[in-house]
């Protein structure tokens, strides 16, 4: 079983592509993270995009390709692949449908944690913690029971994260569309899109994924 997960930042994307893994052994294949593995562990293709990087350049296509055929390669048949942060364009999709053919695997499901962009706003700009010792709370959802003062150590210390802010978290969401828009229609068309609502509770979202994958 091989999916493409998609998700704007704060969706939740994180936490359920870790849950397949555990769930039903599936690999993560983030480009980003097999791009810094492939130059640590100084492999020819990461030796390769080591001197790209370095010389200030974008890796090409080609040579994440030649990650992902390596990891397809390394993973073997029997362990699905999630896809997270590509492909990013129709040509990249194209490649990837040809690597996936190439191991006599194809893509099974697109799966889009769909969010509401004003409640996905409220949800990350109401979130604060305790300056001393880290405890979450929320404007909304979650305030110390004596107002001003944590539950958990008595601070009333209390610190926000400066990219928790509306205008940081519409510019991501803006980003995430312009990602996304090349690649859905093309997948829309095959009939492999699905969506699943990612404010819903975690365990909702999982569920709703693993109905999905059947
Ligand atoms: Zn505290």
């Amino acid at each position: 079983m091989d999916i493409i997960l998609l998700g704007p930042p704060g969706a939740g994307k994180g936490t359920q592509a870790h849950r397949l893994m555990e769930h039903h052994g599936m690999r993560q294949l983030s480009t980003g993270d097999m791009l810094r593995a492939a130059v640590k562990a100084g492999t020819p293709v990461g030796i390769k995009a080591k001197a790209i990087m370095d010389a200030g350049e974008l890796v090409s296509d080609e040579i994440v390709s030649e990650l992902i055929d390596a990891e397809l390669t390394a993973m073997g048949p029997d362990t699905g692949a999630i896809f997270d942060g590509y492909p990013r364009t129709e040509k990249q999709a194209e490649i990837l449908d040809g690597l996936l053919a190439k191991h006599g695997r194809s893509l099974d499901h697109v799966i889009e944690l769909d969010v509401d962009e004003d409640a996905l706003v409220a949800r990350i700009t109401g979130r604060y913690t305790c300056a001393n010792c880290g405890e979450g709370y929320h404007d909304t959802f979650k305030q110390p029971e004596v107002e001003g003062v944590c539950d958990k150590c008595g601070s009333t210390e209390f610190k926000r994260r400066p990219d928790d802010n509306e205008e940081t978290v519409r510019h991501r969401m803006q980003v995430y569309r312009s990602e996304t828009a090349p690649i859905l229609p093309g997948y829309e068309a095959r009939g492999i899109v699905s969506r699943v609502d990612g404010m819903a509770a975690i365990g909702d979202v999982t569920h709703a994924i693993d109905a999905i994958l059947g």
